[in-house]
């Protein structure tokens, strides 16, 4: 049985100060969950999250990181810094890496290889653009991202592995993917791993769904066999709404 697993990702929003009292008022609304719980706060606002968390059912990832461990890379933030402030998660290949800073399946992939050393889950997202949806050719698309993002990543390193799969048209639209057609990419993405390992191991693979997921419509989406989770962007910037999201099931 996989357990489920919601993840709020706040993206560039919240200052220290808005993220400490988001963290504050989620804490007790979700502390009887039986649902696994994650937020990903910007870089600035980690050590508070982490450290207001540390004795909680809520983890702490990041939403990046570098592809190395330690070095001259301005502006970068690496692992060995994640790990000191009790971060134990990272977000990576988020469209929105792809697409404005231009990340590649190679390059999350390193950075993929590099968080897992560490010991972090990292949590890879995958996902097509409309216009790829619209060729017809999405799901050849996914399979690349997962075989070239997962290159070299051992069975026994995929235990620290959550695919999230997230349609670049549902995210921050209000159009989400509909039940069947959600749960077709992750039937496809289970495949997928079950050719690149097994189909034991492939069973295994929590895979996320994100995209305009919210109160109303998490219930349908969760309940499709093949989804095991929700990454959440703007729902989650408020503590009723992810705590409504994390609590769907009760
Ligand atoms: P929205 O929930 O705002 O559509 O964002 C989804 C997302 O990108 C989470 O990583």
């Amino acid at each position: 049985m996989r357990k489920t697993l919601i993840a709020g990702n706040w993206k560039m929003n919240k200052t220290p100060s808005e993220a400490k009292e988001l963290i504050n008022a989620l804490l007790p609304l979700v502390k009887d969950s039986s649902n696994d719980i994650i937020v990903a706060p910007n870089f600035v606002s980690l050590p508070i999250v982490a450290s207001l968390t540390q004795d909680s059912n809520i983890k702490v990832a990041a939403q990046n990181m570098a592809d190395i461990e330690a070095g001259a890379v301005t502006g970068e933030t690496s692992v060995l810094m994640l790990k000191d402030i009790g971060v134990s998660a990272v977000i990576l290949g988020h469209s929105e890496r792809r697409q404005i800073f231009q990340e590649t399946n190679k390059l999350i992939n390193k950075k993929i290889s590099l968080a897992l050393q560490h010991d972090l889950l990292a949590i890879y997202c995958v996902g097509e653009t409309l216009e790829e949806r619209e060729s017809g050719k999405f799901l050849s698309i996914i399979e690349a991202q997962i075989k070239e993002g997962l290159d070299s990543i051992s069975a026994d390193a995929l235990k620290n592995v959550v695919i999230a799969y997230e349609p670049v048209w549902a995210i921050g639209t209000g159009k989400v993917a509909t039940g069947e057609q959600a749960e077709e990419v992750h039937a496809y993405i289970r495949g997928v791993l079950g050719s690149m390992y097994s189909p034991a191991i492939a069973e295994k693979v929590i895979i996320q769904y994100g995209g305009s997921v919210n109160p109303e419509n998490v219930k349908e989406l969760m309940g499709k066999p093949n989804i095991d989770g929700a990454l959440v962007g703007g729902a989650s910037l408020k503590p009723d709404s992810f705590a409504a999201l994390v609590n769907y099931n009760k």
